[in-house]
């Protein structure tokens, strides 16, 4: 299969496919679309820059099209679920994008945002509602919103919701919809609380991996520094100076920590800006415009708050903090190094989350390079044990080699 047109979708969304510059379908396109047109259930192991979201919404909208129904008040055709608002946004535009020539109306509902303009779209009833777990359950219950005439439900990112806590949103959900519909679920991860959500919602589903475009592991270098914990700032100053970076995102685990080293960046005279669940949506616009501007500033972020950072040129993902859940730093790594262009991953890692280096380098399969001597310019803290990156080292049975990179500070 080597055009969209091969897959079986019509000229409307052609001409939309066209417009927004897409030349042939990625592979989990081309393996999802033919069978979601022909009614099927999909599982589909995909992350974010697969091109998951027109795998799922092209073949919905072809399938709406082909059966137009009057709407009714308060009612969709086609849920999509989401876990986070940003996501929930760009599936919505993704939509719109898509569907600019087919008439359909799509409509997306989030927190953090007031509801009554969300409940005012449902109204008159929509095509495609894209939902929050938890907003939805909120507008159902104040019957707001009708659930009944689901033909179609797309969840997305199971593995999210599941770390989010949505699950049981997620069941109740479910459990509201028709049981004759046609439903799509994707995962980037897939722990068996995710098989089990799936084995409930799925009938005889196609299964479809994204074999990734390419797995992080082969665009993404990554490395790692052994730094005490009260070193980790000073070390994050240094190695942001010391190099010279595109677009940067930090990872911190909590929103606090987030906005704590935006600050310190700041003191030590670096542009940063933070982005987490805590941030009005306005904010968070603001930050995402900045970052995307020619000059960006250092993103500092959470895991949740960075699902919805839609920028494929990302040059370094920093991991201020190392995540609990291995999965979770792939997620973060696939930031950045994508659509076909390398990318950095540094880690800083400090005793106490050795552990969590370990399991990481379990789930890749692969050792991650450790940094033996900070960039010139980085003097290990004073708090630093001196040889915590020589512990490491002996641990592989490698030489350290002090001194290797050669950096200077600019
Ligand atoms: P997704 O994995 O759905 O988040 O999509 C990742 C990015 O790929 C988005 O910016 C899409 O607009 C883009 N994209 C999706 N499908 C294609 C395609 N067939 N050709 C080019 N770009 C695409």
């Amino acid at each position: 299969m080597s055009s969209f047109a091969d897959l079986g979708l019509s000229t409307p969304l052609l001409r939309s496919l066209a417009a927004e510059g897409y030349a042939a379908p990625t592979p989990i396109q081309a393996k999802a679309i033919p069978h979601v047109l022909a009614g099927r259930d999909l599982f589909g192991c995909a992350q974010t820059g697969t091109g998951k979201t027109a795998a799922f919404a092209l073949p919905l909208i072809e399938r709406m099209q082909a059966t137009t129904r009057p709407r009714a008040p308060r009612r969709c055709r086609a849920l999509v679920l989401a876990p986070t608002r940003e996501l929930a946004g760009q599936i919505h535009a993704s939509f719109r994008a898509y569907g600019r020539h087919a008439g359909l109306s799509c409509v997306a509902v989030y927190g953090g945002v007031s509801q009554r303009p969300q409940a005012d779209a449902l109204m008159r009833g929509v095509d495609v509602l894209v939902a929050t777990p938890g907003r939805l359950l909120d507008l159902v219950n104040q019957r707001l919103a009708d659930l009944r005439s689901v033909e179609f439900l797309v969840l997305d990112e199971a593995d999210r919701m599941l770390d989010m806590g949505f699950i049981h949103d997620v069941r109740r959900i479910v459990a509201m919809l028709p049981r004759e519909r046609q439903t799509l679920f994707f995962s980037a991860t897939l722990p068996a609380e995710v098989r089990q959500l799936a084995d409930s919602m799925l009938r005889d589903p196609l299964e479809v991996k994204a074999a990734p475009q390419a797995t992080p592991a082969e665009t993404v270098a990554q490395s790692v520094f052994h730094v005490a914990k009260s070193g980790k700032r000073a070390a994050l100053v240094s190695l942001l100076r010391a190099e010279p970076m595109g677009r940067v995102i930090v990872f911190t685990r909590t929103k606090h920590g987030a906005d704590k080293l935006q600050r310190d960046l700041a003191k030590a005279g670096i542009d940063a800006a933070a982005i987490h669940g805590n941030k009005s949506q306005n904010q968070r616009d603001r930050a995402m415009a900045a970052f995307k501007a020619p000059r960006p500033p250092v993103l500092v972020a959470t895991d949740i708050a960075a699902r919805g950072i839609d920028v494929d040129d990302v040059s370094h993902v920093v991991n201020f903090e190392l995540p609990h859940e291995p999965e979770t730093y792939i997620h973060r790594i696939g930031r950045t190094g994508r659509a076909g262009r390398s990318g950095e991953a540094v880690s800083l890692c400090d005793p106490e989350e050795r552990p969590r280096l370990r399991a990481i380098e379990r789930l890749l399969r692969q050792p991650i390079t450790p940094r033996n001597a900070p960039p010139a310019g980085m003097e290990p803290d004073a708090e630093t044990p001196a040889d915590d990156a020589g512990d490491r080292d002996r641990e592989r049975g490698r030489a350290g080699r002090r001194g290797g990179r050669g950096r200077r500070p600019r």
